[in-house]
């Protein structure tokens, strides 16, 4: 009984892992952009998602790093609603990240608080507090859908300093 139950097992974890292999590239970027995680609240459903982005998607070969020092990254990736307890850690990894920063709202709950009504610990969605954001929508988000997500905001990016670039050639 138990040596035909191990095969199985090893079938399942095999299609499992088949399932959860990481996709194609989406286009790697001329540069690799750093990301710096911070779950301020929540549930913490979005914060599991972006942990998982390394192993079931083509993050790094696709362009994107995940770092553990805002020091060294380029993006922050916001899950969960900002509360009392962890506005001033946000506010403290925004100031030690270099200039050019971007910060991403991920998931509903950072964007305008979610499922979570402002009351005295929540104080609601970055969008209310800070103005150098993107989005990515979901509860949660998929890895896959937060993969593309960066990839259109770094390919859009990547046209905005071009233009920029040719405006100053022509000027
Ligand atoms: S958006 Fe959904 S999954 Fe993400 S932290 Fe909020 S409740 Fe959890």
């Amino acid at each position: 009984m138990q040596s035909a139950s191990v095969p199985v097992t090893l079938l399942m974890a095999f299609l499992d892992a088949q399932r959860w292999r990481p996709r194609a590239r989406h286009g790697r970027l001329r540069q690799l952009i750093r990301l710096y995680p911070v779950a301020t609240g929540g549930c913490d459903g979005c914060a599991m998602e972006v942990q998982m982005l390394p192993s079931v998607t083509a993050l790094e070969g696709s362009g994107f790093q995940l770092v553990d020092d805002p020091a060294l990254a380029d993006w922050l990736l916001l899950s969960g609603p900002v509360t009392r307890a962890s506005a001033g850690r946000l506010a403290e990894v925004w100031s030690r990240m270099p200039p050019g920063r971007c910060m991403i709202a991920l998931g509903a709950c950072a964007l305008n608080g979610g499922v979570f009504p402002n009351d005295y610990a929540v104080l609601g969605g970055v969008s209310s507090l800070a103005r150098s954001w993107r989005t990515i929508p979901g509860c949660p988000p998929a890895p896959e859908e937060i993969l593309q997500a960066l990839c259109a905001f770094a390919r859009e990016g990547e046209r905005a300093a071009k233009a920029q670039a040719r405006r100053k050639l022509e000027g």
